[in-house]
């Protein structure tokens, strides 16, 4: 590539709009731009970037013996009836109607497209195992879109589906898959970390997530520090251990606290630590399982849902969703628990009437309190000692909360800590969540029908480009690993006019090319120093610099990106050193 005959918009200022690292950059860099919320188009270096990681997946795909093949992006709604995820799957899913009035979505992600074409195709056990995969760009109507493309609307994903004839068979799938995605990481260049997760939409048994470790990572992870376990908050269980206080009940109190809304205000005006209050919150929930929403409401328009929680504690709202089998949980705004309760926020509490109107579920830790404190169902007022069976009911009592520091490892009691992460890749073990339903059967060897096995394994081919990174930048733009990057080698011609330089350019230009290199040539009329930022923000691994040295002692510099190592080579040895250098970085990896 020559740097005067490509498209590479750098820009010089900080865009306003982006918030995140990775996002601010990507823009500077020329890497994408933004057509409309979470939707972005790829320039050619960004383009770049992400075919190299798309190569990486193939090679690893192909490897573990999965076939590549692509699916359409425009799927039938009756499809997704089939499963019952049209209803399901809640605003994420873009619904249309074409001009014969046909339903259709476009596809977040394909599990039924691929259950369909595979059940037309398969019908003994001698065609199985079987695992497909495509690359390809979805589209899911996130709530918000943000942080470039961290979490676009339209995204490139690799998703893979695997079909097995028994438990045993796709446990191995799933082992495959898991053993390919750590090789696909590893040798994206990124450190990464592979955690228990929630299967969420998708369904199935169990999950993995694999995580880059970034501060700007969209979710956070449990790690104990003692054991092996890792999760994601969303998921990490939480058991209903804790023994209930002895404390002796006390006799109900109602306090008047005049304009204490807020746990601390409220816990301060009483003298009492936070894990003496049970918070009530009012939730909006849409979509999924009937039989939790009050009766006779229809659960696709929404019903209200008090949720209780221990005044130290978070709602875990993967957890609430996953307990009601709904689409969407929301946190009601204010005025509308005004209008459902006619009680201000801030003085809602389980006693009384609440539980007319609404169910109330609450954490397995509030059965262990004693003599707490709860908004009294009034303006300015809460209620003072009240215990769970005497002086209130649940609904339902769960895993509701998210894991706190101070929880213990759920597998060895050990002590937690918590990272920051950003979700790259997930794999399910479905088992038969898609196929029973969609009676995507075979023949066994002994003549019986029986439903396939499922796996399914996505990758964020986008956000890997997004989350490499945010792993790895510093101060004058990215700083990418040698095996993603969108070129390996930059060239700075700083002698357009000078007729050795420009030789030695052109020369080291084709030669590294021919070595199977990747190489941008920098042969615009520009200043050294704008060469230079610009070969620093793009985030080349090589910089080679072919300047006027080059009369004086006969030598080009070579820098490395990533530390700033500078060598200073004759011409012709720097073919053979960056060839090393880039084997040595890629090979590291590959094995
Ligand atoms: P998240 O929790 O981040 O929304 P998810 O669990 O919905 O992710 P999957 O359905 O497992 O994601 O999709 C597979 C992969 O696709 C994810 O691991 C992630 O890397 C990527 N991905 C998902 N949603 C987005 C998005 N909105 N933008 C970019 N990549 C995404
Ligand atoms: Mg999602």
């Amino acid at each position: 590539m020559r740097y005067s005959q490509t498209f590479i918009p750098t820009l010089k200022e900080t865009p306003a709009e982006a918030e995140v690292i990775s996002h601010r950059l990507m823009l500077r860099a020329g890497f994408i731009r933004k057509l409309t919320a979470g939707v972005y188009s790829y320039l050619p270096f960004g383009l770049a970037a992400i075919r190299k990681v798309e190569q990486i997946v193939r090679e690893e795909m192909n490897r573990a013996g999965a076939l590549e093949l692509l699916m359409p992006m425009v799927q039938p709604a009756d499809l997704w009836r089939e499963t019952g995820r049209y209803e399901k799957y809640g605003p994420e899913l873009l619904r249309f109607t074409d001009r014969h009035d046909r339903e259709s979505c476009l596809g977040p992600t394909h599990e039924e497209v691929i259950t369909d074409l595979v059940r037309g195709e398969v019908r003994s056990y001698r065609q199985l195992p079987l695992n497909l995969y495509q690359i390809q760009s979805k589209f899911r109507d996130e709530i918000r879109p943000r942080f470039g493309l961290m979490r676009g609307r339209e995204f490139i994903m690799k998703d893979a589906y695997s079909f097995d004839v028994d438990d045993e068979q796709a446990g191995i799938s799933y082992q495959k898959m898991y053993a390919a995605y750590q090789r696909i990481f590893a040798r994206c260049g990124l450190q990464f970390r592979a955690v228990e997760a929630d299967s969420g939409s998708i369904g199935g048994s169990y999950s993995h997530e694999f995580m880059v470790l970034a501060k700007t990572g969209e979710d956070t992870l449990a790690v104990c520090q003692h054991c092996d376990y890792a999760a994601n908050v969303e998921k990490a269980a939480i058991k209903a251990t804790a023994d209930a206080s002895v404390e002796p009940l006390l006799a109900l109190v109602k306090i008047e606290t005049p304009g204490k809304r807020k746990v601390e205000a409220v816990c301060e005006f009483l003298g009492i630590k936070s894990d003496k209050l049970i918070k009530t919150l009012i939730y909006m929930v849409t979509g999924g399982a009937e039989g939790v929403g009050t009766a006779g409401e229809n659960s696709q328009q929404g019903y209200a849902l008090a949720v209780l929680v221990r005044g130290d504690r978070e709602v875990q709202e993967v957890k609430l969703k996953n307990l009601l089998g709904a689409a969407v949980v929301e946190l009601a705004e204010d005025k509308a628990v005004f209008d459902l309760t006619g009680v201000p926020t801030g003085y809602l509490g389980p006693v009384g009437a609440l539980g007319l109107k609404m169910k109330v579920v609450a954490d397995f830790e509030i059965a262990t309190m004693r003599n707490c404190v709860v908004g009294a169902g009034e303006k300015n007022f809460h209620l003072q000692n009240v215990n769970l069976g005497r002086d209130f009911e649940v609904d339902i009592l769960a895993d509701l909360r998210q894991i706190a520091e101070d929880d213990p490892c759920p597998h060895c009691g050990g002590v937690l800590g918590q990272i920051e992460g950003i979700e790259v890749g997930h794999i399910f073990k479905l088992g038969t969540v898609y196929s029973s339903p969609m009676r995507a059967v075979f023949q066994d060897q002994d003549g019986h029908e029986r439903p396939m096995i499922m796996g399914c394994y996505g990758i964020g081919i986008s956000r890997i480009v997004a989350a490499a990174i945010e792993q790895n930048h510093d101060d004058n733009g990215i700083v990418f690993p040698v095996a993603i990057a969108p070129a390996q080698v930059i060239i700075l011609n700083l002698g357009l006019k000078d007729g050795a330089i420009t030789a030695v350019a052109e020369s080291l230009y084709a030669q590294l090319q021919t070595q199977g290199l990747t190489v941008l040539l920098d042969d615009r009329d520009e200043r050294p120093g704008s060469k230079f930022k610009d070969a620093d923000l793009l985030g080349i691994p090589f910089r080679v610099t072919v300047g006027t040295r080059l009369g004086k002692d006969g030598m080009i510099e070579i820098r490395h990106r990533r530390d700033g190592l500078t060598v200073d080579l004759a011409p012709d040895q720097a073919v053979k050193y960056l060839h090393d250098q880039i084997s040595a970085a890629l090979n590291q990896i590959e094995g």
